[in-house]
């Protein structure tokens, strides 16, 4: 006879956290919590964990001064936080109690995904690596952000991926998996919380969720007094007072590299903060999306234009809450992206001059390359140095070897990792992955009751924090 026993699974209190968003009392439990941020402002930056922000740090010097200058993250650091999913083994044993077999459960261990992790982040709960707002036996569970409609604050989200993806997607919609992004955006319509719609102000890529052949999703919104805007420079001109989609992108918005506005996430963060403005504040997710992704590609030229714009975003925000106190920030990271070191191989120096100058995303040159475009001797100009001679031949080795007009999406492929590897070697770049790594990530507050957040803590924390910070 064999014995199961589950070791290390973590428990789940199923406390009926969406009922009590139905709020009997939730204003008045609001008052009562003398420390409550009248705005929030919860900013997650994909992916980032400790080495970006060194890293930015390192990209922000002056070189001409003794010492390295603070960022506007060094000056708002408080905490770090661990970012594990629920996870845990199956163990089975034999009668004598020997350990006879052990399986993995849920999700991988200690390394989570953005829907876990955002869906720590918004509910408290930790769940399985695909989650989106659900729990391990796929029941929803409540968010900081319904929460903060519950109570009557406006509520928004700035993001630079698709608006249906991963990490704003816990904060609105009940998934059992990330991917459902047509099913996501539906919960955007149609999950109400005391009759209201979840966000009033939604920012970001995603037109193609929101206007498909089987339902119009952007003429429901305008049906129902949204305003509907797809082009940046329409934030400007937005009716007060009047709640807004604004879709920028087909999916995600293009790299701050290649963005006309190559701080688009701080342009969308002005323009949500000044459409949520009220007398009874707002919550707004703001997420730099892409950090992530340019960790995922092991293109470090591409994340650190993304920290740039985070950074502007930071720097707005910080102004922001000298002149409303009353206002909170909370910025960390979903999970760590990439295993980024600053130096590699051995050699003891960073070099982030070789960041500055690039005039396209190293993707982008890839593609000219691929597509004959441009020739080898216009990368210089476009990466934004003069490539030695080594380098020139290095990119001439692959159109040589994969001379093939046919596949320009291998041609481009290998072209991308040849510019990144140019640009990992000029600036002794490393990587360990090409995916998430499991490190403590930073957390970073600034404004009313940001001392909750010092010290460690796990990313439920975060929610539970805001939940307590909220009166619930
Ligand atoms: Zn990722």
């Amino acid at each position: 006879m064999k014995s199961s026993m589950k070791l290390s699974l973590i428990t789940l209190t199923l406390t009926s956290l969406l009922s009590a968003c139905g709020g009997e009392s939730s204003s008045q439990a609001a008052q009562s919590t003398s420390n409550a941020p009248k705005n929030i402002i919860m900013v997650v930056a994909d992916g980032m964990g400790p080495s970006y922000p060194a890293a930015f740090r390192n990209y922000n010097d002056d070189p001409s001064t003794p010492l390295i200058e603070q960022t506007i993250f060094d000056k708002t650091l408080v905490g770090s936080s661990s970012t594990y999913p629920a996870s845990g083994f199956e163990t089975t044993k034999d009668e004598q109690g020997n350990v006879i077999s052990v399986a993995e459960s849920l999700s991988n261990s200690y390394v989570t995904d953005s829907a876990a992790s955002a869906t720590a982040l918004a509910t408290g709960v930790k769940t399985y690596n695909g989650a989106i707002g659900v729990d391990v036996d796929k029941q929803p569970l409540a968010t900081v952000l319904e929460w903060a409609k519950s109570t009557n604050k406006k509520t928004g989200i700035a993001v630079t991926s698709q608006i249906v993806h991963a990490t704003p997607a816990s904060y609105i919609a009940k998934n059992e998996s990330r991917r459902n992004y047509d099913a996501i955006a539906n919960d955007y319509f149609d999950l109400k919380i005391e009759g209201k719609f979840k966000a009033d102000v939604m920012l970001g890529g995603g037109t193609k969720y929101f206007l498909r052949e089987d339902r119009n999703l952007k003429d429901e919104f305008v049906a129902s007094g949204y305003q509907y805007v797809d082009s940046l420079s329409q934030l400007n001109t937005l009716e007060p007072n009047k709640p807004v989609l604004g879709l920028f992108a087909d999916v995600s918005m293009p790299v701050a590299l290649d963005s006309s506005d190559k701080t688009h996430l701080t342009s969308m963060t002005k323009a949500a903060v000044k459409q949520l403005e009220n007398e009874n504040g707002f919550f707004l997710l703001v997420e730099a999306s892409q950090v992530d992704w340019g960790g995922h590609s092991n293109d470090i030229a591409y994340s650190m234009a993304e920290m740039v714009d985070l950074a502007a975003t930071m720097n707005f925000l910080y102004e922001y809450v000298q002149k409303n106190p009353d206002t909170l920030v909370v910025l960390t990271a979903d999970h760590n992206t990439g295993g980024f070191s600053i130096g590699h191989d051995g050699i003891y120096k960073w070099q982030p001059e070789y960041l500055k100058h690039l005039k396209a995303s190293p993707r982008n040159i890839a593609e000219q390359l691929a597509n004959n475009k441009i020739t080898i001797a216009e990368v210089s100009n476009l990466i934004g140095f003069n490539l030695n001679d080594t380098e020139i031949q290095q990119l001439a080795d692959i159109s040589l070897v994969t001379n093939n007009s046919e596949d320009v999406k291998v041609l481009s492929k290998n072209y991308y990792k040849a510019v990144t590897n140019i640009i990992d070697n000029r600036t002794s770049s490393g990587w360990t992955s090409s995916g998430h790594t499991g490190v403590d990530v930073p957390v970073y507050a600034f404004g009313q009751g940001y001392t909750e957040f010092s010290g460690f803590q796990d990313n439920t924390d975060i929610a539970k924090k805001l939940f307590k910070l909220m009166g619930k």
